[in-house]
């Protein structure tokens, strides 16, 4: 077998080589093939990273070797030695995954310094501030990186100093007092430690290789990657690199630039840089950079330079791209580029523009975009400034996106009260319920203790489009006093928080918030994304008013309409409420009767709002004590509202106890046991379809769904008495009116026998919330707390409640739609379990054939996007 190799020089590697060298690795390689000013070196691949997991978090005698042979080479290549003292190599050491993973990763800058090659950097460039600056710089970073020794305390000893000596910038200090800083660094770092500061710059390296391998693995990039779908089993390539310096003096400098504004999309370069520093300084903010502008005052040449490079690696990469860059001693060095990152408005201009300019083809703009960035448009956003200077007390799920601030209250009816009383509010509870659903409507924000990604508050809310922070356990709500505790902070009601419902981070007070902006771009992109895309896009919507806004974001039709959720305000829940406490199937119609106009005029709103596109309708699905109250208090004040005593009441919510709601009496099972129930039904979607036929003229075909089927019986069961109380409307009305009934697949068993399910169900959902609690046995409300600690331990990357399990869920989904098809071949196959807005969930769903997917109406343009991208992989068009 030919030998694994392990690193690549720069001119060895190319654009194509991303997996094996890091997006980093391979830009450089790419860069100083273009001829581009590259400072020289190699990069350590991802498989070294693995490798490095794979035996033991150490790097291997063979490793070591092959880096120190390419050492050995970049010494030659630069005429500079690694220790050396009269021409000592210096060296920066960075991180690069196949994804960029900003800010996630570290990096460790002058590499190779020690007592006695600082000392000759500071003859050679005769300029000892430098060498000492660089130097204090090298130990602090490779104190925090390789030794987790926190860089706080080196800053606090050079405020010290700066303070001692009356001064405000870094740059005041001169080359004794950089000295001195140096002697108190290394004091501190053994003191820390118990060693002395490594002195040999090959121990420095393969230390600092380490330690970048080890940051692959670090809280903030784990969480990252589950929030971006980037696998833990990429590893992160390093790559070092001779140092350029900017901190050699008033002719060097160092920046940062982009191809175009990231933040509107705007044309034009958009640049900032600071004379005398190093990179970092331009990212910590703690001196103003300037405009690049002043480059072309300053130096001329080197602005031309620039700008030719700039334009030629957004042409040679056809997007906006991200860079870092050098001056030297007036001569200009690229650092780095990559595709930039970019708010979604800015991200939509220039995929259009960069089509325009005809850089890129429809399809390949369509690529370019990240469908989930397209969640961020539809909401409020912090403002990025502001966002720098906020403390994070907290972190849940991001349950539903978007920004919002409030005070903050525990119960739904206050949250109703102050918002009426025109406060801003966060409704904050252990876990939502559909009680709450008017304090929840009321908030900006929702915040939950418990939950996962596909409770009730999480579901409600992406709904709502209203922010929803799920499952933030940290949170110890005492409910008694009105307050929670994070860590010894206590937070009263009426305290302000803010929170993103993107990160799931939890701030302490007001955030300022921007509105999202729809403008001409988005329209001319998801118009692409249309024309390209073969699997439809419909919304999960119950109201009226859902409908609308998914069909403005461009719904296709209704996948889920959950009918019980249009029992939860205020002046319906006591009609349902009465069919439950009702003892006989007389006192129940009676009941049921009254629920009938209301459900009916919903739906009458839902057609108009959807013309002529399809509606599924689900049946009632939830268990009925989740309409009921469960505490004493709230029992007896629910039984004096209804006329009934507190025993009846409290007899009744006992008798609908359940050890196990959610595999219990719900769904098609509330039908067997109460036929009325999918009578009353059956009448309201079919009288509100005739209706807006006869009155609109609209060709409505309702679909009418039944819920949580697992045997064939169950639904011939259920389907017999829609299909006989629907005839018998239709026939008595004598208008001609064709409808389906269907079934939802979130059972295993249905699965496994669609296609007996398939002779009497016309159109199959695959509801994969309760498919994948079902499938993996454990609760979708409950999941969320166990499952951080199988993120913890690496058992497993992400949430299948999130992301949909290919391997286990999705083989069910394959097997019933390959079963319905033999038993019916052109059945109708969507899904619309909140898989359905998820990207690589969406692309699952293309390629097994689904006819479309179901999803928040917030998510519709996410799933348009992901679709569009799954048929350019795959295409199923011909
Ligand atoms: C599902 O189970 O995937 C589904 C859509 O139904 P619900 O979330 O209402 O149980
Ligand atoms: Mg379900």
């Amino acid at each position: 077998m030919e030998k694994k190799k392990y690193v690549y020089h720069f001119s060895e590697g190319n654009i194509s080589m991303k997996n094996l060298l890091g997006g980093k690795g391979a830009n450089l390689a790419d860069m100083t093939s273009l001829g581009i000013p590259v400072p020289k070196g190699f990069t350590v691949t991802t498989e070294a990273c693995n490798k490095y997991y794979e035996d033991g978090k150490v790097i291997t005698p063979e490793v070591i070797s092959e880096i120190y042979v390419k050492m050995t080479e970049l010494e030659n290549l630069t005429g500079k030695k690694f220790g050396s003292l009269e021409n000592p190599l210096l060296v920066s050491v960075r991180s690069g995954a196949r994804a960029s993973m900003p800010g996630m990763m570290d990096t460790i800058l002058n590499l190779g310094l020690n007592d006695k090659t600082v000392e000759v950097m500071a003859k050679l460039t005769n300029n000892p501030r430098f060498a000492y600056d660089s130097y204090r710089r090298f130990i602090q970073m490779f104190a925090d990186v390789v030794m987790d020794v926190e860089k706080r305390n080196f800053e606090n000893m050079m405020d010290k100093i700066k303070e001692e000596k009356g001064v405000k910038f870094d740059t005041e200090l001169d080359a004794n007092d950089l000295k001195k800083l140096v002697i108190q660094f290394k004091e501190f770092y053994k003191e820390e430690k118990g060693v002395e500061f490594p002195s040999d710059p090959k121990i420095q390296l393969i230390e600092a290789i380490s330690a970048v391998f080890r940051s692959w693995d670090n809280p903030r990039a784990n969480v990252y990657r589950r929030l971006n779908d980037i696998p833990g089993d990429w590893g992160t390539a390093v790559s070092v690199q001779e140092m350029v310096f900017g901190n050699k003096g008033e002719t060097s400098g160092t920046g940062v630039a982009f191809s175009r504004n990231p933040s509107t999309g705007e044309k034009g370069i958009f640049a900032e840089y600071l004379m005398n520093a190093q990179g970092e300084d331009v990212v910590a903010g703690i001196r103003t950079p300037k405009d690049i502008s002043q480059l072309a005052k300053d130096m001329p040449k080197v602005y031309e330079q620039f700008m030719t490079i700039v334009n030629t690696l957004e042409k040679h990469n056809k997007d906006m791209q991200d860079m870092e860059f050098t001056i030297e001693d007036k001569k200009l060095f690229f650092l780095q580029t990559r595709s930039g990152k970019r708010t979604a408005q800015a991200a939509l201009k220039i995929a259009v523009e960069l089509v325009e300019e005809g850089m890129l083809t429809k399809k390949e703009a369509l690529m370019k975009v990240d469908p989930k960035q397209l969640d961020t448009l539809l909401h409020p956003n912090f403002d990025i400034v502001a966002l720098k200077e906020a403390t994070i007390i907290a972190k849940g799920l991001p349950a539903s996106p978007g920004a919002a601030c409030g005070k903050v209250y525990f119960t739904a009816e206050e949250a109703k009260i102050r918002h009426e009383a025109g406060e801003s509010v966060i409704l904050v509870r252990l876990e939502t319920s559909p009680e709450d659903i008017e304090g929840m409507v009321a908030a900006e924000g929702i915040l939950t203790v418990r939950g996962g990604m596909t409770s009730h508050a999480a579901v409600v809310a992406r709904g709502m489009g209203t922010c929803c922070v799920a499952g933030c356990s940290e949170l110890k709500v005492n409910e008694e006093s009105k307050s929670f505790q994070i860590g010894q902070t206590v937070y009263h009601e009426g305290d302000f928080i803010s929170m993103d419902g993107s990160t799931g981070n939890v701030y302490a007070g007001v955030i300022k918030t921007v509105e999202p902006e729809i403008n001409g771009y988005f329209e001319i992109f998801m118009g692409w994304a249309d024309e390209v895309r073969s699997l439809k896009v419909r919304a999960n919507a119950d109201t009226p008013k859902d409908t609308a806004q998914a069909v403005k974001y461009g719904a296709e039709g209704v996948g889920l309409c959950r009918t019980e959720h249009m029992f939860f305000d205020s002046d319906r829940i006591m009609l349902i409420r009465e069919m439950i406490v009702a003892k006989d199937e007389a006192s129940r119609r009676v009941a049921l009767d009254k629920l009938l106009p209301i459900q009916r005029g919903d739906f009458v709103g839902i057609y108009e709002e959807l013309k002529e596109k399809p509606a599924t309708i689900r049946f009632l699905d939830p268990p009925l004590h989740e309409f009921l109250p469960h505490a004493d208090e709230d029992i007896k004040n629910l039984a004096k509202d209804m006329g009934i005593t507190f025993k009846e009441l409290k007899a009744t919510v006992e008798s609908l106890h359940e050890v196990n709601p959610m595999m219990g009496h719900r769904g098609c099972r509330l039908a067997v046991s109460y036929p009325e129930i999918a009578e009353m039904q059956t009448r309201a979607v079919i009288e509100a379809a005739i209706d807006v036929k006869t009155r609109k003229g609209y060709n409505i075909v309702p679909e009418i769904m039944i819920p949580l089927v697992g045997d064939v019986k169950e639904l011939k069961f259920v389907k017999d008495i829609v299909v006989r109380v629907a005839d018998q409307i239709i026939a008595q009305s004598g208008i001609d009116l064709k409808y389906m009934v269907g079934t939802m697949i979130e059972i295993p068993r249905a699965a496994l026998t669609a296609d007996l399910i398939a002779k009497e169900a016309e159109f199959f959902s695959f509801g994969t919330n309760d498919l994948t609690q079902m499938t993996f046995g454990f609760s979708r409300d409950d999941a969320a707390n166990f499952l951080k600690h199988y993120y913890e331990k690496k058992v497993y990357e992400f949430d299948p409640f999130q992301k949909l399990d290919q391997v286990g869920v999705g083989k069910l989904i394959k097997m019933a739609a390959d079963l319905g098809r033999e038993t019916r071949p052109n059945i109708k196959l969507g899904i619309c379990g909140e898989h359905g807005g998820d990207p690589s969930s969406v692309e699952f769903c293309h390629n097994v054939g689904l006819n479309y997917v179901s999803c928040s109406p917030f998510r519709v343009p996410v799933a348009r996007l992901a679709a569009a991208q799954a048929e350019i992989n795959n295409p199923r068009k011909k």
